[in-house]
């Protein structure tokens, strides 16, 4: 029955489990143990637990287990294991799937955290890592071999947002045998298509559109419940990085509203994207959905909307950069994104200062670049506050 629910059904409705009072909201289990009946149960439940029998919080609570089925159920994927962070989530679903020696390509415009740990750490054990232009299928296809065991990518790239293939990836791995790892934060879970597209494994940091609100870290791997269960779950589990109930409530609570939020947060920032192209204080607009967008076309067949980040190419480098900021009076300047508040970011001093500067320039960051996720303000107001401070650059 519940395979028929539209999104925003199951972004209300899908995993809830009620206790013996019949709660209308969830209940938050703020629990680490469970007390057995007596030993064979506590025997029994060691060698192999039920969906609603639990043992420790790092293994598993009623609470995140809500939240991981919600969102299975929203992803179109059979399950789902909940991380205390997006970067949990990241490392979670590739170290526990990799040994050394195994080969995994990776595009190379990704998130700080995602390179250093594609870069860093699983060089350090022994997996070789290539990285190539995510936007190039022909890279994908001259990079993926006979042993390659699984391929990494962000599916709108952070800052520049670069749309990504997924499709075309994914048959090109899929036909070496390699698993598709997506992470999918920038395409948000009200937006991904990204499991129908041929991810086999799709990687959100919570902290984001999910909670929306700015309160809580979080993270998930969606997949089959084959990964979820027997690769990703005994890794993370005995590694620590499990979601608090607390924080699994929050993003419960977040879900509800997803669709809401990020509809009408990519509603705003399509409208503001549009209205800025062309401004003479501005080198380019980036937005996935709009007509000038290298991947325009890709962006519409795999994203329901073009996502909730705008990025602008301010004239004048980082001085023309930090006017603006320093001009702006509703937008924010912090680094999170996907937040009911708008936020703006300036990546070449901040998430991406520890990149060469030739590295920057590779993956487009220039100096007046600046990241501007909008949130759930009136449009217009946002907008007359970019303009205001585009007009002191
Ligand atoms: C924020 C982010 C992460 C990391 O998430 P945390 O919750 O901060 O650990 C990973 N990937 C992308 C694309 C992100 O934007």
């Amino acid at each position: 029955m519940t395979q028929d629910w539209s999104p925003r059904t199951k972004s209300v409705h899908s995993g809830t489990r009620r206790s013996q009072y019949g709660e209308m909201s969830e209940a938050i289990f703020l629990t680490q143990g469970f007390v057995y009946d007596s030993p064979e149960q506590a025997e029994a439940r060691f060698i192999e637990s039920g969906p609603d029998e639990f043992i420790y919080a790092r293994y598993g609570n009623p609470t995140v287990r809500m939240f991981e089925d919600r969102i299975a159920a929203l992803e179109g994927t059979e399950d789902a294991f909940a991380t205390a962070s997006g970067m949990a989530a990241v490392s979670g679903a590739l170290t526990s799937m990799l040994k050394a020696g195994d080969h995994v390509v990776s595009a190379k415009a990704l998130f700080g955290s995602c390179l250093y740990i594609l870069e860093d750490v699983l060089t350090r054990f022994g997996v070789e890592v290539t990285f190539v232009d995510g936007t190039d299928l022909a890279a994908w296809k001259a990079a993926v071999r006979d042993d390659t065991k699984a391929v990494f990518l962000e599916s709108v790239s952070n800052p520049t947002l670069e749309v990504i293939d997924v499709k075309g990836v994914a048959e090109i791995a899929h036909a070496k045998g390699a698993l598709v790892i997506v992470d999918n934060v920038f395409a948000t879970p009200a937006f991904s298509k990204a499991a129908e597209l041929g991810a086999d494994v799709i990687v959100y940091s919570a902290t984001k559109h999910i909670d929306g609100q700015g309160r809580c870290l979080g993270g998930v791997i969606c997949g089959t419940r084959e990964f979820i269960r027997k690769t990703a779950e005994p890794y993370i589990k005995h590694t620590g990085g499990a979601l608090s109930p607390f924080n699994a409530w929050v993003m419960l609570k977040g879900l509800e509203t997803l669709h809401l939020r990020c509809n009408a947060q990519a509603e705003s920032a399509l409208h503001i994207a549009q209205a800025l192209e062309g401004h003479n204080k501005l080198e380019r607009t980036l937005y996935p959905y709009l007509n000038s967008h290298p991947q325009q076309s890709v962006a519409k067949e795999q994203m329901g909307a073009g996502g909730t980040v705008i990025s602008l190419d301010i004239k004048g480098g980082k001085e023309g950069a930090f006017r603006f900021l320093n001009a702006l009076d509703i937008i924010l300047i912090s680094n999170n994104l996907g937040d009911s508040k708008s936020i703006v970011t300036h990546p070449a001093t901040t998430t991406h200062q520890r990149l060469s500067d030739e590295k920057r320039a590779e993956l487009g960051i220039t100096d007046g670049l600046v990241r501007v996720s909008i949130g759930l303000e009136d449009k217009d107001d946002l907008l007359t506050d970019i303009r205001t401070a585009l007009d002191a650059v």
